[in-house]
């Protein structure tokens, strides 16, 4: 689908299951309790087998959970991938109470982490936009222009080649694709 370059990193837009995507990091839209859910969250912990959520439980244990807007990260199980990052998205309330920049955290801190790791690839899922009940426009703008700031603003710490979102819902893949075509 569409592509857009910035520096030596390439932004992408693709649609389907996250849980098959294969690269260095997924990025998963968990809950501060880092136990487990239901959509992307579910999928991921599914498809990764136990080890993921038994290191979840031990990074519980150390630091009590993950806050909105920050990011843990983990192994990977039986994921074709090395590592999933765990960031707490903002559950919407109306869009008064700083959601679209704990959003905006969600992204910032996963590409630091991915970065700080080494990864050259990346995969979101659109974090809030299903359970946590963000709408699906803003939560776009917030998150291809916290990526595209990412870039603009870190060249040189910045190793990412590749950052895909990978949309489950066509719309949500329409309004990425809309968003780059302008973009560009
Ligand atoms: P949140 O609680 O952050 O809203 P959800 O998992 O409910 O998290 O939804 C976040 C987004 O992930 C939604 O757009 C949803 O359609 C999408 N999603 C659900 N399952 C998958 C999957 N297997 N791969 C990629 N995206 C998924």
């Amino acid at each position: 689908m569409k592509t857009v370059t910035i520096g030596n990193t390439m932004i992408s837009v693709l649609t389907g299951d996250i849980t098959a995507w294969k690269g260095d990091i997924i990025v998963n839209a968990a809950n501060s309790g880092l136990l487990g859910g239901n959509g992307v969250d579910g999928a991921i912990h599914r498809a990764g087998g136990p080890e993921i959520m038994e290191q979840c439980k031990e990074i519980r244990k150390l630091q009590g959970g993950c806050p909105p807007g920050y990011a843990v990260i983990t192994g990977a199980g039986n994921l074709d991938v090395k590592h999933v990052i765990h960031t707490v998205g903002p559950i919407w309330e109306g869009g008064g109470r700083g959601e679209a920049q704990t959003l905006a955290n969600c992204y910032r801190s996963s590409l630091q982490l991915a970065n700080e790791v080494g990864a050259h690839s990346i995969a979101f899922p659109n974090i809030s936009t299903g359970i946590y009940g963000y709408p699906k426009s803003p939560a776009c703008d917030v998150a291809l222009k916290a990526v595209t700031d990412f870039l603009l603003g870190e060249p040189e710490d910045n190793r990412l080649e590749k950052i895909d979102f990978v949309c489950f819902e066509i719309d949500n893949a329409n309004l990425y694709v809309r968003w780059l075509e302008r973009y560009d």
